[in-house]
């Protein structure tokens, strides 16, 4: 930093600072503290700097500094200096809890191992037990969250973090907590309440703790900021923006602030469709094309739900759709877990747009149904539904909508299997929030899944509903597994595993050689060899036939039956392809013509309508499926698929105007068919069938 820099950083600061600035040669730690304190960052970074420069053998400086840049939002220089620390002093127990909070804000189960370490290299360091607490206190385990409290309490009595984990626990249960009014005007008590409120999905209780908090405390500006994010969450953006400006004007201005400030800016490119019990928020950019689909499934789903779950919701909901990923990212970041497609908090849904992702990889009907489920089994269990049930009823909707919807098995839940790493259900919801290995989040959300399906097979489909009136009183897993199911946890988890066993064995155990043989299949389709690609093809594809991503068997051996001009042998294999969930746009489409081709014209038709619940941002599929519908005689559905087509701008406007026309005619649209013929020859004034088809709508009887 410039002399000039510092003199000005000084400038703003109150007279006996004035003097601190002018000792900057011989800086000491105190007066790099007292910068802090008064929020002269710059000057308390410059102060810090040459107090690391002049003693580079000194931990503690470097622990403060890092604290520092921890503090304001900096955790990657933050861990560098502690890393530093711990390496001129490696039992340094204030950098090891620092590195311990760092990876506990990242959910990584690491956190607790390094909390360990810090209480071995300091006893008293009660901060690493209320750390563990909440660790412990986000993964649903209580019995450790109390007790490490306990432990923290005994070396500190009026620990606040430790008080405001005690208050957690028993208001997650919805009881009384005598520990609440422990935490008296401490602000930040309450902002850990607020925390653990929103990690279990009860956004409005999140809110309540969160205003107590900057009652508490007006200057936290931390808490105005996730008071902020959790307005806009619900919906609320007056309030919300007020809060995060708050925050942002003095100056706290971490990402999630600053982003969520830029998200609320972009919402004027969106518009709202609304119904009586639903909100639609589309990109304007796209909002024409995406509508019909979107709302159609809107309202087929929640009509589905509605009867499924005998459950009528009282409050309209809201489903943003994001063309941008990193708006999408935005709106539900704060979470823990991947980087998903789709979120729901409370009767809000925000998701991921199809155009936002590469042409096949995301499912966006089976999202949409995933997130409504949610809406009704939080709304219906007052958000007391524990995080395993929620997300497997939610995936187990997937392929209840459809088999080929949902997720396919996928290469490392076949590894998870096989080396037995599925969670007991008693620990399950462990694997979503702390996840230990890399793929566990997706595992675990196959595994809630299955279960879900297990249930439905084995005690029927209503146990479910069962199960969700009995979380809705708040109880635990374990309690509602042994009354619901009548069997213990552990004879669950065996019969579990033992038809998951059944179910995969064929692919867990031929994994490895089937990988082999796709190389080696692959390798002869290079080769030409298409009658041994077709016959090595056929005899694997049952090992793993879940597999439909790059380089699947479906696509060797029918572009081989291709090679050889067969088209009835590509049609049967492309067949099993979309049958299984394939959702390559350009194989798919192939598929449809094959039939086409073949006077399959139904089944051409429903091969290219799969391709509308995955990208339907594309001019072409919807003009194939356009004149398909004419050719079959549904004429609604080719109005709907040209009107699509229009809403994408195609270059052939007669063309377009004209084709909507004659299937607005043969819906019995007769006004807007003329429509659409002037419409038609407005773009170009000589074309003879749109001529023709004005004459048709104009005037007489027909
Ligand atoms: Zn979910």
């Amino acid at each position: 930093m410039t002399m000039w820099g510092r003199m000005a950083s000084c400038a703003g600061l109150a007279v006996p600072l004035v003097l601190v600035c002018s000792t900057l040669g011989a800086q000491t730690l105190q007066n790099a503290e007292t910068l802090w304190r008064n929020h002269d960052y710059d000057g308390a970074k410059a102060a810090f700097e040459a107090l690391v420069k002049a003693n580079p053998k000194n931990a503690e400086y470097r622990v403060r500094y890092g604290q520092l840049f921890y503090e304001r939002f900096n955790s990657e220089e933050a861990q560098k200096l502690f890393e530093e620390a711990l390496a001129i002093d490696p039992k340094n127990a204030q950098a090891m809890l620092a590195e311990a909070q760092i990876a506990a804000d990242e959910f990584d189960p690491k956190a607790n191992d390094f909390a360990t370490k810090a209480l071995e290299y300091d006893p008293k360091l009660y901060q690493a037990h209320e750390l563990m607490a909440r660790i412990a206190l986000e993964d649903d385990n209580t019995k450790k969250a109390d007790s490490e409290a306990d432990a923290a309490l005994a070396i500190k009595s009026d620990a606040l973090e430790a008080i405001a984990i005690k208050a957690s626990i028993d208001l997650l249960a919805d009881k009384e907590s005598p520990w609440v009014a422990k935490i008296g005007n401490r602000g930040e008590g309450y902002e850990t309440i607020a925390h653990f409120y929103m990690i279990n999905r009860r956004y409005e209780e999140s809110i309540q703790y969160l205003v107590k908090a900057v009652t508490a405390t007006p200057d936290l500006w931390k808490a105005h900021s996730e008071l902020g994010v959790n307005l806009m969450r619900l919906g609320r953006e007056g309030d919300a923006r007020k809060e995060l400006q708050l925050a942002y004007d003095n100056h706290f201005r971490d990402a999630e602030t600053a982003n969520t400030l830029t998200l609320m800016d972009s919402y004027s490119k969106f518009t709202t469709f609304e119904t009586r019990s639903t909100a639609l928020r589309l990109n304007k950019k796209e909002a024409d094309v995406l509508r019909p689909y979107f709302q159609e499934e809107l309202d087929r789903a929640m009509a589905t739900y509605e009867k499924k779950y005998k459950f009528h919701l009282n409050v309209p909901v809201q489903v943003e759709v994001y063309p941008d990923h990193e708006d999408f990212a935005v709106r539900t970041m704060g979470m823990p877990g991947l980087g998903a497609l789709g979120v729901t908090f409370n009767n809000y849904i925000a998701m991921d747009s199809p155009s936002g992702r590469p042409p096949g990889q995301f499912h966006w009907a089976s999202t949409l149904w995933h997130e409504l489920s949610h809406v009704y089994v939080l709304e219906m269990t007052n958000e007391r539904v524990p995080r395993w049930f929620t997300e497997g009823l939610s995936v187990h909707e997937e392929t209840a909508a459809s088999p080929d919807w949902g997720d396919r098995l996928s290469p490392e839940i076949i590894a998870a299997i096989r080396d037995k790493k599925l969670l007991p259900i008693a620990e399950i919801d462990r694997g979503f929030v702390h996840p230990t290995y890399q793929a566990q989040v997706i595992v675990s959300y196959y595994e809630a899944g299955k279960i879900c399906d297990y249930i439905s097979e084995r005690w029927g489909e209503s146990k479910l509903l069962d199960m969700i009136h009995e979380f809705a009183k708040n109880r635990p897993t374990v309690d509602v597994i042994k009354e619901q199911l009548g069997v213990t946890p552990e004879a669950f988890d065996k019969d579990f595993l033992a038809m998951i066993d059944k179910e995969t064995s064929k692919t867990v155990a031929g994994f490895s050689d089937w990988t082999k043989q796709v190389r080696e299949i692959s390798q002869l389709a290079k080769d030409g060899k298409y009658d041994e690609v077709i016959a090595k093809g056929r005899a694997i594809e049952g090992i793993y036939p879940d597999y439909v991503e790059a380089g699947n068997v479906y696509d060797f051996v029918a572009e081989a039956c291709l090679k050889k001009d067969d088209k009835a042998c590509a049609m049967e294999e492309l067949g099993r392809y979309s049958k299984i969930g394939g959702r390559d746009p350009e194989t798919m489409k192939k598929y449809a013509k094959l039939l086409q081709d073949a006077g399959k014209l139904k089944e051409a038709e429903a091969a290219l309508e799969r391709l509308n619940f995955i990208f339907p941002v594309d001019a072409e599929l919807h003009e194939r499926l356009g004149g398909l519908m004419m050719q079959t005689g549904d004429a609604k559905g080719a109005v709907r698929e040209y009107q699509a087509l229009l809403a994408m701008h195609p270059i052939d406007q007669a063309g377009s105007h004209y084709n909507l026309g004659k299937a607005f005619l043969a819906a019995g649209q007769k006004d807007q068919a003329r429509e659409e013929a002037v419409s038609s020859l407005e773009a170009a004034p000589n074309f003879k069938p749109a001529q023709k088809l004005l004459l048709e709508t104009s005037g007489g009887e027909k």
